[in-house]
């Protein structure tokens, strides 16, 4: 058993698999009811909203999303620009942006490497050449 800080209250707990102590647990548990109560006849709401109704803290309200303990298609800011989403942690557009940035990052790396041919060089190079004894079977 180790010893662990709650991560809501701070206070030391033993470590279990709700990775909080069990008063923030129980606590949490209840705003779960409060909340699925709220959504049991609305299938859309925000965050904001589900907090106005039920006084559920916002972290407290993605926890339960991010734990699946509650359904429904609920809108959360995208944790880089604030745009409402309703599933992931970030945006499309965000995300497309940080595929762009993946994407000039591996390019660096590839020139970075530069002394070999890349693989893709390679395959538009000597694709055909991958399979000779096929070509070769082909034409007898
Ligand atoms: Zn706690
Ligand atoms: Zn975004």
């Amino acid at each position: 058993m180790e010893l662990a800080n709650c991560p809501e209250c701070g206070k030391v707990y033993l470590e279990n698999s709700y990775k909080m102590c069990p008063d923030c647990y129980h606590q949490e548990e209840e705003d779960a009811e409060k909340v699925v109560e709220y959504l049991r006849d609305k299938n859309k709401a925000t965050i904001d909203e589900i907090h106005k109704a039920t006084g559920v803290k916002h972290k407290i309200i993605l926890h339960l999303l991010r734990r699946g303990r509650i359904v429904g298609e609920i809108l959360y800011p995208c944790e880089s620009c604030g745009e409402l989403i309703s599933s992931g942690r970030i945006c499309y557009e965000c995300s497309k942006s940080l595929m762009d940035q993946l994407d000039v990052w591996k390019q660096k790396e590839e020139k970075s490497k530069k002394d070999g041919i890349s693989h893709q060089e390679y395959s538009r190079m000597y694709g055909n050449l991958n399979n000779p004894k096929k070509e070769i079977e082909k034409k007898f």
